[in-house]
């Protein structure tokens, strides 16, 4: 596996302080990017939804004093400034990523995060992962919408989790590999793979990121879990913290011949 490049690694759901923690412990020999562990989880249906504002805290306390940075999803302007505030009483210079969701297809919402981040005044970088339905000029005015509200390139990266299509084959998300390098190329902003919420299976996830980094992805947000048969939210899909170092240590794509699936 190539290991430069951007990794966001971590569980699905922040859950608690120790289920946090031994994720941390367990990923950060691989010198991650980022820690992600999302505080509010959008839900399709009705269920648990995140442990709320409440875990920001053990966010920041369980990553930053480690040398790594955290990232979670924001799904309106309020959750931006509750991260804001808790950030500047704990570390003002700490940088951190925060991404809009898939579901989150809602341009007035869409600026008013953009424009949190903006007031806000922190290095806050957003990610942007494409909508649940495939289409290109969708994708790239979600990024014009946050372009317009004043946020930079410099603030901005992509994020490809694959299109819920009618009959999708083997995957929870069909991924288009070749359509998200265009959003790349055409906005020219970098890009990475989250081969999670496309495989939707722990098994399938390393030949998607062989076939991303092939591509020219630059890197790779990936569901890590300290225990993913008890995860609350996507346990098919986390892996391990042994599967993760499996995957980081695994040997480039040059010396394997598997076939690549996108
Ligand atoms: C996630 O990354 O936690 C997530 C909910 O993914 P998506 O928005 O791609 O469904
Ligand atoms: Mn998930």
């Amino acid at each position: 596996m190539k290991k430069k490049g951007i990794v966001i690694a971590g569980p699905c759901a922040l859950e608690s302080r120790e289920q946090l923690r031994r994720s941390v412990q367990g990923i950060l020999p691989w010198n991650p990017s980022y820690i992600r562990a999302s505080i509010w989880k959008p839900r399709t249906c009705p269920s648990w939804d995140g442990i709320g504002s409440q875990g920001i805290f053990t966010l920041l306390e369980e990553t930053l004093p480690y040398g790594v940075m955290p990232a979670t999803e924001v799904l309106l302007p309020q959750h931006v400034v509750e991260l804001a505030q808790a950030l500047k009483q704990f570390d003002a210079n700490a940088h951190m990523l925060l991404w809009l969701g898939a579901r989150n297809q809602n341009h007035l919402l869409q600026q008013m995060i953009a424009s949190a981040i903006l007031e806000q005044e922190l290095p806050f970088t957003l990610m942007v992962k494409n909508q649940p339905w495939p289409s290109q000029t969708h994708w790239e005015g979600i990024i014009r919408h946050l372009l317009a509200s004043g946020l930079a390139n410099e603030q901005l990266l992509l994020c490809h989790r694959g299109f819920s299509v009618k009959d999708s084959s083997i995957w929870r998300n069909e991924p288009d590999l070749s359509l998200a390098k265009e959003v790349a190329e055409t906005t020219a902003l970098p890009l990475v793979l989250d081969p999670s919420h496309i495989a939707g299976d722990r098994q399938r996830i390393a030949p998607l990121i062989e076939a991303a980094m092939q591509r020219g992805f630059s890197g790779f947000m990936v569901e890590v879990h300290p225990d993913p048969s008890k995860a609350k939210t996507d346990a098919h899909q986390q892996l391990s913290l042994e599967e993760f170092a499996a995957l980081m240590e695994s040997k480039p794509l040059e010396s394997r011949q598997e076939t690549l699936l996108c």
